[in-house]
């Protein structure tokens, strides 16, 4: 029986170029798609930039331009890595089109009228002189515990500590120093909380084959108790004020919705971009029973695609995922995290731009990736010793990789 796929990776975040880390989801997911197309399976593979939310307005701010202009310039840059990576993505789309304001509000419209969204008033830190809420990123001072100077809202760098951002002494906006004061607003939330969400939740996710086994163990944690110890999940908090860019929240003057709401949502809007730009119809696509709907992405974005995500779907009357694949992250030298700063890291433009084959690399981390949810390390030895065996083991006499014209080898690239 041919199945029918509609198959995405997570949606980068639109303020930088793509990583290495993004590289390896979409060289996963790929290898994935031509393996089903190879099958005869029909697959509609998309994916877009992750456009809203405060860090992209902030930095856009700061370069002098729209929050537009700096999203159109980070996705104009987007072709040369999945071209140069043989990535075929269907479609390429952006959270801020058209159809994804449409979607997140109608998805927002219909939770509300099941009862869904509830508002309350809550309070935040508020820089007097920008005249906006301030996210905890951007709110710095004194950590509570040992008193070092210069430490996020959350949690401090020098002791560890984990904190909120009032409990800091001596906050300031890191976007104007100014000390942040306490304000109320009224904000939305989605109910998740709820025994209806709590249900339809336990149910979906123990669906046999839905999720890995350890994504599953995770999950049965976060049913038990969140980060404060209460027992179940926490109402989620959905609204941000202006200034904000993102989607306006239907009936409020300065309300949008949080980016999270409506990155996933994405996934949608790309596909409908895709069905009007092809030919087809959307609607008759995603009412076809036969049709999966698989999700690629990072252990980092679990909490949103598997509980969030299915419940919003679901409560807004709409088909919910298949299958969600989580893999691990991509590190160096083992183990370490990537790091610009310490010059650790693959840039993979430099890769390409050093005449390096894209193949070698797809071919390095298919062969490290597994199904489970682990983090996989990227050894420069390594890479040129397992492409160079296994490529001679296979066809050709002579070594792919020629270390001393690798740059790999040496520092990181
Ligand atoms: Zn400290």
């Amino acid at each position: 029986m041919t199945r029918k796929l509609f198959v995405t990776t997570a949606l980068p975040y639109a303020n930088a170029p793509f990583h290495v880390g993004h590289m390896m989801e979409y060289i996963q997911a790929d290898i994935w798609v031509r393996y089903q197309r190879m099958a005869g399976h029909e697959v509609h593979f998309v994916c877009a930039d992750d456009a809203h939310g405060a860090p992209i307005m902030i930095a856009a701010e700061k370069a002098g331009k729209t929050p537009q202009q700096f999203v159109a310039e980070i996705a104009a840059g987007r072709k040369q890595y999945l071209d140069g990576f043989h990535i075929g993505f269907d479609n390429w789309h952006s959270t801020d089109g058209p159809e994804n304001h449409a979607f997140a509000q109608d998805i927002y419209r219909a939770l509300r009228k099941q009862g869904l969204i509830a508002i309350r008033s809550i309070e935040q830190f508020y820089d007097p002189v920008k005249g906006m809420f301030l996210p905890d990123r951007y709110i710095k001072g004194e950590c509570p515990k040992c008193g070092a100077k210069d430490q996020y809202g959350d949690s401090c760098e020098v002791c560890g500590a984990v904190y909120s951002p009032t409990e800091l002494k001596n906050p300031y906006s890191t976007l104007t120093g100014a000390t942040p004061v306490m304000k109320s607003s009224e904000h939305h939330f989605f109910q998740l909380s709820s025994q209806r969400c709590l249900e339809f939740l336990q149910d979906w996710t123990q669906t046999p084959g839905r999720l890995q086994p350890e994504v599953l163990n995770k999950i049965r944690e976060w049913f038990a108790t969140d980060d404060e110890g209460r027992v179940g999940l926490a109402d989620w908090d959905i609204s941000r004020d202006a200034p904000y860019f993102g989607i306006r929240i239907p009936d409020t003057e300065d309300k949008y919705f949080y980016v999270w709401l409506d990155a996933p949502v994405g996934y949608l809007a790309s596909l409908k971009n895709y069905c009007d730009r092809t030919g087809r119809s959307y609607e008759t696509l995603m009412a076809d029973p036969s049709l999966e709907q698989i999700h690629f992405i990072g252990k980092d974005i679990t909490y949103f695609h598997t509980l969030f995500w299915p419940a919003m779907l679901h409560f807004s009357g709409r088909r919910t995922p298949d299958k969600v694949f989580v893999h691990g992250f991509i590190t160096v030298n083992g183990g370490e995290k990537m790091s610009k700063s310490r010059g650790t890291g693959i840039s993979p433009l430099k890769y390409l731009e050093l005449g390096m084959n894209a193949e070698w690399l797809r071919y390095y981390i298919a062969a490290k990736l597994n199904a489970k949810v682990e983090d996989i390390d990227f050894n420069p030895d390594d890479f040129v010793a397992r492409v160079n065996s296994d490529r001679s083991a296979s066809t050709s006499t002579s070594p792919a990789v020629r270390p001393a014209s690798s740059p790999s080898a040496s520092a990181g690239i």
